[in-house]
């Protein structure tokens, strides 16, 4: 007995719990929501740009930290929950770009807000008048993200972001007009036990029905979005159907649809806005949000889909000391996501970074131990980006033996034998102080010179499409304390 109750309090405490998360999905207000739908009642007929072509709207990331901190939301999860973004708002015709530099806030006061107040005053001091401005702070007033008419932006929770997260969507879909599914439901607890007439009086708009007489009127005033009474998050089954039955006003009873992302479903019921939905987005930026529109604007896109890492290659042991990794300029790109990891989750990371460059230096590994690496070259348009494929390697151990055969054990080079036509990778640890590679033929004479070597942080050199006849030849380094040779084989 004690048991059963002892499960029953933790039962009690899951739901409570369970409630207390699921209810501040959102906090656009029901009041800013019918704000919305005021002011856009207005503009239907207006003139339209032509929405037969993808628009290009700007956004504006305002990236939040604690006072002093620097612990911002992390760019690949960013690029991901972007690409995410993009890929719901495809079929509405509607695509976002980064026309500004993410802008990094570091403040307390609005990157953890209990208040709203704190939040419009956030979004009042940086919006930029012709960018949607979105906010990715740790706390947007208890919600995963709000939108709200005053500050005229999105607060978004960084926790309730990411690849699979439609919460942006949703924001936005505020953001451009769109009141909720169950608009007039927010706060009310519904239950099938009870006669929906029994709620007319705190729902505080007219009850949508199953059936399409007044669909206009009622709840989020759109046709083709049926009737939901469900202000928690909620679950679906296979369809995308709420698993609990509801039944309106005429006693016709229904699941919700949680394919739209303006209801309360869970992310994986989510895919979705509808035509009337589309159109009221459309209308809201062709009217009151025209300064978004940018008409002139030509997206760049990677041609590429994916590439490979120049160094190291997979499963290739490494210099646990300064290693350089590099992979090809992509054409296109412009900034690339780096990651490199001890796990292949990517969840314990040793780097982490977004750059221009297509080498980052990691100056000591743990000796022995396997490393697992990522890149992705994202510009302002493509969120989703080029991928290389990983990698794992290997740091290798202190007492590894020095078996090819060369004098120092510190210049490693790689392939070796090369093939003609391929590329040359020599590492070295940046203590050396290189200031010169070349190649020698055995009788001394140069046929390489520093020219035609890409030096990356001190650290690796690389030749690419080695044109020398089959043989042996001398690499020679030249660095602060001498000179270092080594013996190659062309094949
Ligand atoms: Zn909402």
């Amino acid at each position: 007995m004690i048991v059963k109750m002892k499960f029953f309090s933790i039962l009690v405490l899951c739901l409570i719990q369970y409630n207390h998360l699921q209810s501040q999905y959102c906090g656009t207000s029901h009041v800013d929501q019918q704000r919305m739908i005021d002011l856009s009642s207005g503009e239907q007929g207006n003139s339209r740009p032509d929405f037969a072509q993808t628009i290009y709207i700007p956004l504006l990331i305002h990236s939040l930290s604690n006072d002093g901190s620097s612990s911002y939301y992390g760019n690949w999860q960013l690029y991901e929950t972007l690409g995410t973004l993009n890929k719901d708002f495809e079929k509405s015709g509607i695509q976002f770009f980064l026309e500004k530099p993410i802008h990094y806030i570091s403040r307390t006061k609005w990157n953890d807000h209990k208040d709203y107040n704190d939040g419009e005053e956030m979004m009042i001091e940086n919006n930029v008048a012709d960018q949607v401005n979105c906010y990715l702070v740790q706390n947007p007033a208890g919600n995963c993200g709000y939108y709200t008419y005053r500050g005229d932006g999105v607060a978004l929770s960084k926790s309730c972001l990411g690849k699979l997260s439609h919460t942006w969507a949703h924001e936005l879909g505020h953001f451009f007009s769109l009141p909720h599914t169950f608009f007039g439901w927010e706060g009310i607890d519904y239950s099938f036990q009870k006669s929906t007439a029994e709620y007319k009086a705190k729902v505080w708009n007219q009850i949508e029905n199953v059936e399409r007489i007044d669909c206009n009127s009622q709840a989020d005033q759109f046709c083709d979005t049926e009737p939901d009474y469900i202000s928690d998050r909620w679950p679906c089954d296979a369809n995308n159907r709420s698993l609990i039955n509801l039944k309106d006003l005429n006693d016709s009873i229904f699941n919700a649809d949680g394919s739209l992302f303006m209801s309360y479903a869970f992310d994986g019921c989510m895919s979705r806005f509808s035509n009337e939905q589309n159109n009221g987005m459309l209308n809201n930026i062709s009217n009151r949000r025209q300064i978004l529109l940018r008409p002139n604007v030509k997206p760049i896109y990677q041609n590429t889909d994916s590439f490979d890492f120049i160094y190291p290659l997979n499963e290739s042991t490494v210099p646990y000391k300064s290693l350089t990794i590099t992979w090809p300029k992509v054409e296109g790109a412009k900034y690339y996501l780096v990651q490199v990891a001890r796990a292949p989750s990517f969840s314990i990371i040793v780097k982490n970074e977004i750059i221009e460059s297509t080498s980052t230096y990691i100056d000591s590994l743990l000796p022995g131990k396997t490393y697992y690496a990522r890149v992705k070259a994202v510009n302002d348009f493509e969120f989703n980006g080029t991928y290389a494929h990983p990698i794992k390697f290997y740091a290798e151990g202190l007492q590894t033996s020095n078996s090819d055969g060369f004098a120092s054990p510190e210049v490693t080079v790689f392939p070796n034998p090369v093939t003609r036509g391929k590329n040359l990778i020599v590492t070295f640890p940046q203590e050396l102080g290189i200031q010169n590679i070349e190649i020698l033929t055995i009788a001394g004479q140069r046929v390489t010179d520093k020219l035609n070597w890409d030096i990356y942080n001190k650290s690796m050199a690389t030749l690419t499409d080695l044109q020398l006849s089959s043989g042996v030849y001398v690499l020679q380094l030249t660095t602060e304390s001498g000179i270092i040779a080594k013996r190659i084989v062309v094949e």
